[in-house]
């Protein structure tokens, strides 16, 4: 699709916990990680473990940046920690606000490559000590699928975030808010969401290294209810995900028929519809649903006929389906259905029996939107092959 940027599509190390720089960046280790390194740096054995806790706690709970920050650590181990390693985190280059209270930040990793990630509070209910919000959080700078009505998926794949860089954009949305430590009660950034840039699922082992540090009890604290992947049907990695982390599964579907699928999620054509969906059957999600988000597009996948497929689709299975009118981009080609066609196709999935929210845009205003971001990592390198 974009044949000039091609080689950036390959894979790097999926182990590396992050693009921190030089010196080698903690951000991204588990604890056992840490206790080894700790012990690499002269901590005894049975030391170790306990002083990998507390860095895990300064880090994830407190928000600390700086091993200078972590004061129940000796003096004489923090210097050895600056020295050697970083905690620091990527530059913060850019925010935008949108009317609606949506907040999208863009961060600068250590190696020049830039991801966006959006924050979308839920204040409806009014009064901040009831306030909410999930954060979009990115897994990929770019995507190596090519869905037709994404402007991330016009991007080629850059870069597979490090464990570290994914959690660096919680890191940095909480510092951004001012919630440090932890708050035990409500939240400002209560959900997760793995619906920023990128396909989740094929950056599995980073992805998952973050998430189940985001889940640990003692620094971030997000309960698995509280955080949802978004894949496009990476199929063997659902059944993988289901049983490693067990958070909610959103899955874009966006299309009834394989030939229609085929053509807006490519992706489709290496894991169909049928297999897909067997895959959503099997996935453990208890008491919780399994969401499908279907991109309304005008006179594309939008008629009486697909919805009513839909339920026929979903029977058997808890299921929810988050309509999502289209947000448009610069030569998008495609047009979002009108608000009447939205309504009728959402009556028709709930006559069927299945919740059919229609998700008010948010951020559309600073392009903040479902599959309207996009970063400088590309729009950059593309003037570079500018000839002067
Ligand atoms: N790559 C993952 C995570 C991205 S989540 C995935 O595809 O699931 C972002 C959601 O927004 C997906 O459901 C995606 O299909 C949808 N989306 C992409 N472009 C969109 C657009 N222009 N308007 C509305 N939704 C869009
Ligand atoms: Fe990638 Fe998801 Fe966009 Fe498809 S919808 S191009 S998988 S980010």
């Amino acid at each position: 699709m974009i044949p000039d940027t091609e080689p950036d599509r390959e894979q790097p190390d999926p182990t590396s916990t992050g693009s921190g720089g030089a010196r080698p960046w903690l951000l991204g280790l588990g604890k056992d990680a840490l206790a080894e390194g700790l012990e690499g740096l002269g901590v005894p054995d049975g030391k170790a473990l306990m002083r990998a806790r507390q860095i895990h706690h300064w880090l994830y709970h407190r928000g600390a940046s700086s091993f200078d920050a972590m004061t129940t650590l000796p003096a004489e181990l923090r210097d050895q920690l600056s020295a050697g390693y970083r905690v620091d985190r990527p530059a913060f280059v850019d925010e935008q606000h949108s009317t609606d209270g949506t907040a999208k930040w863009l961060l600068r990793f250590a190696d020049g490559q830039d991801v966006e990630m959006v924050h979308i509070p839920n204040v409806q209910q009014g009064g901040p000590d009831v306030e909410r919000g999930a954060l979009c959080v990115s897994s990929q700078v770019g995507c190596s699928l090519t869905c037709t009505f994404c402007h991330t998926g016009t991007m080629p794949l850059v870069r597979n975030l490090g464990a570290g860089d994914i959690l660096a954009q919680i890191l940095v949305a909480r510092d951004r808010l001012g919630e440090w430590p932890t708050p035990k009660g409500q939240r400002r950034i209560s959900h997760i969401v793995m619906m920023g840039m990128g396909e989740p699922l094929l950056n599995y082992e980073n992805v998952k290294q973050a998430l189940l540090i985001a889940m640990d009890k003692d620094g971030l604290a997000f309960s698995r209810r509280k955080i949802t992947l978004s894949t496009s049907g990476i199929v063997p990695k659902i059944e993988v995900c289901g049983r490693e982390l067990g958070v909610n599964l959103a899955i874009s579907l966006h299309a009834v028929r394989d030939d229609l699928r085929d053509e807006l999620v490519p992706i489709n054509r290496k894991w169909n519809i049928a297999t897909l969906m067997e895959a959503c059957r099997a996935y453990p999600s208890g008491d919780r649903w399994v969401t499908f988000e279907y991109v309304m597009l005008d006179g594309v996948n939008d008629s009486d006929a697909e919805a009513r497929d839909l339920v026929r689709l979903l029977k058997g299975l808890p299921a929810k389906v988050n309509l999502i009118p289209f947000n448009p981009w610069p030569d998008a080609g495609y047009r979002c259905s009108s608000p009447e066609r939205i309504e009728t196709f959402a009556r028709i999935v709930e006559r069927g029996g299945y919740p059919s929210p229609v998700r008010t845009p948010r951020g559309r205003d600073i392009s903040a939107a479902c599959g309207q971001l996009k970063t400088a990592s590309e729009r950059r390198r593309r003037k570079s092959l500018v000839p002067a």
